[in-house]
């Protein structure tokens, strides 16, 4: 008997429920949509909804989903600012606000709050004012923040937040959500060029679902995925939010710290208010090759080498879900001591976490 055959189906009730619990996570009182497809599904749609020919778009690059949004954003015919900064540390908002002051026309920006890639975090509160101030559309990524630190997307002025349940939820992949504020759903009903009858249209949705009552859903959903996204909605409940992200919070002080103590890996992310409680990366010595040294490693430990470039020099522990907790940032911080012929004594990260608790 496997539990995920023959299960009732899932109602259009249970749906709107996960969608409410998502917004109160978010802390938006604007619709939010459970997209039926990882978090790249409402990431490009939110970018093909808002952007058009004749419009253009601040992309603020501070790792590598940056660079997929530019793409998106080019391909729909907006002129694309960028603004990189090195992978390593955060944007500023005086650097977003020099942006917008040189190009007075943008109208969308593009932000991605966390990046569990490589374990940088932005200013979001700040940012998200100059963006308001200015007049354009936030489009926000925070697969990588939900539940890891503070995500207030009305106060923050987030006109399109999105969220994944894989990362620091501890959920699923294969469902994720979209919060949509008044002036984006004006935005994007004004732009002609935005996804209709397609699975990327966010209007197919509001007009079939949201704006329909949400009694009848448009397509049979991605029930076990809706039921993990639930279930970890409810743990976080259950655990509480401030818990929780306090958890991740401590999980990224105590690796830190404790790496720092082993002396044979340094923090990728140097500045402790840039890094993010999602992931902690690092970097391996020189000649020191990260991918052959995570090889090495327990695979049942949450480390990873870096994609692509930086495979060679950097790894990436990740505290997402119940990793974010003190036995395994100790299991990690004493298996990367023995990988890298350093002394591990606890006492360094078993301090950090406390005072993270504790602060
Ligand atoms: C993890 C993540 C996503 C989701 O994409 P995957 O490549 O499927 O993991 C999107 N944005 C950010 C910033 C992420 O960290």
């Amino acid at each position: 008997m496997s539990p995920f055959l023959d299960l009732p189906p899932l109602g259009a009730a249970q749906f709107a429920a996960i969608e409410d619990q998502v917004a109160a996570l978010l802390h938006t009182t604007a619709d939010v949509i459970v997209q039926q497809g990882e978090a790249l599904l409402p990431l490009e749609a939110a970018v093909r909804g808002a952007a058009h020919p004749g419009s253009t778009a601040l992309n603020i690059v501070t790792g590598p989903y940056g660079q997929t949004f530019g793409n998106w954003l080019r391909d729909c015919g907006a002129e694309v600012v960028d603004l990189a900064v090195p992978f390593d540390r955060a944007v500023s908002a005086e650097q977003v606000a020099r942006a917008l002051l040189e190009h007075p026309g943008i109208d969308f920006v593009s932000l991605v709050h966390a990046e569990a890639a490589t374990g940088n975090t932005n200013p979001v509160a700040e940012i998200g004012a100059v963006v308001r101030e200015h007049g354009a559309l936030l489009m926000l990524d925070a697969v990588a923040s939900v539940a890891a630190e503070p995500l207030l997307t009305d106060e923050w002025g987030v006109d399109l937040c999105v969220i994944g349940g894989q990362k620091a939820m501890g959920g699923p992949a294969g469902v994720s959500a979209v919060s949509v504020s008044e002036r984006a759903w004006a935005r994007i009903a004004a732009n002609p060029a935005a996804p209709r009858r397609s699975y990327l249209s966010l209007l197919d949705w509001k007009e079939r679902w949201t704006d329909a009552g949400r009694t009848v859903l448009p397509h049979a959903p991605a029930q076990l995925e809706m039921l993990a996204l639930g279930a970890c909605l409810d743990r976080i409940a259950a655990d509480g939010l401030p818990a929780t992200i306090a958890r991740h919070r401590a999980a990224a002080a105590a690796t830190r710290a404790g790496v720092r103590n082993l002396g044979t890996l340094t923090p990728f992310v140097p500045r402790d208010r840039d890094a993010a409680p999602v992931a902690t990366t690092l970097r391996t010595a020189p000649g020191t090759n990260a991918a052959e040294l995570a090889a090495r490693l327990d695979p049942a430990l949450p480390v990873q080498a870096g994609g692509g470039a930086l495979a060679a020099e950097m790894l990436r522990v990740n505290h997402y879900g119940r990793a974010a907790s003190l036995e395994t940032v100790l299991a990690v911080l004493a298996a990367l001591a023995d990988a890298t012929g350093a002394d591990h004594r606890p006492e360094a990260a078993e301090l950090a976490w406390a005072d993270a608790l504790a602060g």
